[in-house]
């Protein structure tokens, strides 16, 4: 991915992608399929597609955001009469877009506990959505049995993958028919750019999802596209530091006798590492927010970034403890961090 420009460079070209702010492009006959206007293609976007299909090994249509790519495929995919099947503790907004905006057009949408979905009944259902691991409750779900499983049930399979990243875990290789990625999280990693993705290696879906971006004005612009190659960049060495981080940070969490039920993604052949979010349950509400103060993460939603971070779940309606915090490992050297976390546990 880092040597894909890099590759192709004549003399005086700049080594980094190029910063291109521009919504038309010179057409000066017929309009052609390609750089017409900054609606259907723009030259930022397009290397930004690039990159993202190297890491997928599918090709790549990007979003303003991750909720903007659930959008794009639910719009190209779903159709009036269609049932839906997605966790019932998974990411809520995605839960929220088919109930409250996709149901009033005539799709009907269930949901199951992350734990049950892979036995749960699939016949009746055209789309099932699944996160893995979950979010917040990280269960591990068998991305390839639910593959052969879907198959046998003729539904679409779709695979948020925001929490592992195509770089720890490819869902279409697992026989996933589309990915989902919210690359607001990992894959930006600075907290500082909302963006998403929607990855297929099927053309017919892929082309459908393009024609509902540009129709639906769903583009991401130039400098966010931007932002996000610059993100994905480092990618590869942010993961490694930050599932460092949780795997050293885990024993500190399950010694403490403040901590119930510490929480930590089951390793699966399916996925190259267990990744870097920690689920941990406080007594209360304040002893959590306490916590995070004491250790110095960031109390933000969100996940990814580069600072440790923690979000207490119960506050978005999340069925958790009221005092369960979903913690995000950053970059921080190792020591300081265990270091920071151990004191802080103990002077809660
Ligand atoms: C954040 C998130 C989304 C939505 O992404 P945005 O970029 O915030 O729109 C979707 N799925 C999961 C698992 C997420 O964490």
């Amino acid at each position: 991915m880092l040597h894909q420009r890099s590759a192709h460079l004549e003399a005086g070209d700049p080594v980094p992608d190029p910063l291109v702010m521009s919504s038309v492009f010179a057409l000066p006959d017929q309009p052609e399929p390609g750089r017409v206007y900054g609606r259907t293609a723009s030259p930022t976007l397009e290397a930004l597609e690039a990159r993202l299909a190297t890491l997928e090994a599918a090709p790549c249509l990007s979003f303003p955001s991750g909720m903007g790519a659930y959008a794009g495929l639910l719009m190209a995919t779903l159709k009036h009469g269609d049932s839906v099947l997605l966790l019932s503790d998974g990411y809520f907004a995605a839960r929220s877009l088919l109930g409250d905006i996709l149901a009033p057009f005539g799709v009907t949408v269930e949901t199951c506990p992350a734990q049950h979905i892979e036995t749960a009944v699939l016949d009746t259902h055209d789309m099932v959505i699944i996160e893995t691991p979950s979010n917040p409750g990280l269960y591990v779900i068998d991305i390839a049995r639910m593959s052969e499983r879907c198959r046998d049930a003729d539904a679409l399979l779709v695979v948020d993958n925001t929490v592992c990243t195509p770089l720890l875990q490819n869902p279409l290789d697992l026989g996933a028919d589309a990915v989902v990625v919210s690359d607001t999280k990992a894959m930006g990693g600075h907290s500082d750019v909302l963006m998403g993705h929607v990855a297929s290696r099927d053309p017919a879906l892929m082309e459908r999802v393009h024609n509902v971006r540009s129709l639906m004005g769903l583009n991401p612009g130039p400098q966010e596209a931007w932002m996000l190659i610059r993100g994905l960049e480092t990618l590869e060495i942010r993961l490694a530091r930050m599932c460092a981080n949780a795997r050293a940070l885990l024993p500190v969490f399950e010694a403490s006798p403040n901590v119930s039920d510490p929480r930590y993604p089951a390793p699966h052949p399916q996925a190259a590492d267990q990744g870097f979010l920690i689920g941990a349950t406080f007594a209360d509400a304040p002893t959590a927010d306490r916590f995070l103060s004491l250790a110095g993460f960031a109390p933000t939603t969100s996940f990814g970034g580069l600072h440790s971070s923690g979000d207490r779940r119960a506050r978005w309606g999340d069925d958790v403890a009221p005092g369960f915090l979903r913690l995000s490992c950053g970059v921080e050297p190792i020591d300081l961090l265990v270091e920071n976390v151990k004191t802080a546990l103990s002077s809660l």
